[in-house]
């Protein structure tokens, strides 16, 4: 179960590294609490350092939530992959629906990016997920497909996985609305079953798909629970160690109650 915090643009760096660190103390003093559960939190770029020092030990990585496709060169306020990989980085979000919106990020951009990360070792969590209108029409599986076809192109994954796919419905977002269990399962279902399709079923197996969109600790153990469900990408809960965490218990229980 992966357990993946976006920070967003929330914090200012003292901010953020005091947040890294009470989720440091807080894991090393309740080791087996969180035995199962794979954390990575991601902070904006300018944090990256301070946050992984932060970390020291812990067992939590660190991502980015967004990264050029080149690898250098003239693209004034980018951050490369290189850059990402040189301060410890192991994860990059990529086109999360806010970089779609607000920058225009088409898929096309997000499949160079996704053979970018993977040209140098991170690991990319591919959102997709489709707005409230799309949904109403009737065309929310076709949008989401849509986007895994288009980030994934010519996109080889070996039996190692070194992919995550973050199913993150747009109008469940920032809104305190999540998707329902079943509903938020109907579509990692399909995902999973696209990811066969594409790369065979013990790939697919493998690759982590994480729920996004409002997950709570009172909500997360019905999301969790669901057999796609591999964990959790967590905007606005994340920024609280307490929140964050009891999300993580959440997984936990799961996890403790599937294998009993
Ligand atoms: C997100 O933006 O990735 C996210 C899931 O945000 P929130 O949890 O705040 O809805």
């Amino acid at each position: 179960m992966l357990i993946a915090g976006n920070w967003k643009m929330n914090t200012d760096v003292p901010e953020g590294r005091t947040l890294a660190q009470v989720i440091a103390d807080r894991l090393s003093t309740q080791p087996q609490a969180f035995d199962d559960v794979d954390f990575l939190v991601c902070p904006p770029f300018v944090h990256l350092p301070a946050v992984r020092d932060a970390l020291d030990d812990a067992p939590v990585a660190v991502g980015a939530q967004d990264m050029h496709a080149q690898d250098e060169g003239a693209y004034t306020g980018d951050v490369s992959a290189p850059m990402l990989t040189s301060i410890g980085c192991d994860y990059v979000i990529l086109g999360h629906s806010e970089r779609r919106k607000y920058y225009d990020e088409t898929d096309a951009a997000v499949n160079a990016k996704v053979k970018q990360a993977k040209r140098h070792g991170l690991i990319p969590i591919v959102c997709v997920g489709e707005t409230l209108e799309q949904r109403q029409a009737g065309n929310a599986e076709a949008v989401v497909r849509a986007q895994v076809d288009g980030a994934l192109a010519d996109v080889s994954v070996g039996e190692s996985g070194a992919l995550v796919v973050a199913y993150e419905p747009v109008w469940a977002i920032g809104t305190g609305e999540s998707a329902a269990p079943e509903q938020a399962q109907e579509m990692h279902g399909l995902l999973r079953r696209d990811l066969a399709e594409r790369f065979g079923a013990s790939v697919a197996d493998g690759v982590p798909l994480l729920y996004g969109g409002s997950m709570k600790p009172h909500n997360a153990y019905g999301l969790l629970s669901q057999p796609d469900i591999d964990g959790g990408l967590i905007g606005s809960a994340s920024l609280a160690a307490d929140s964050f965490l009891g999300i993580a218990e959440k997984a936990m229980d799961v996890l403790e109650e599937e294998t009993t």
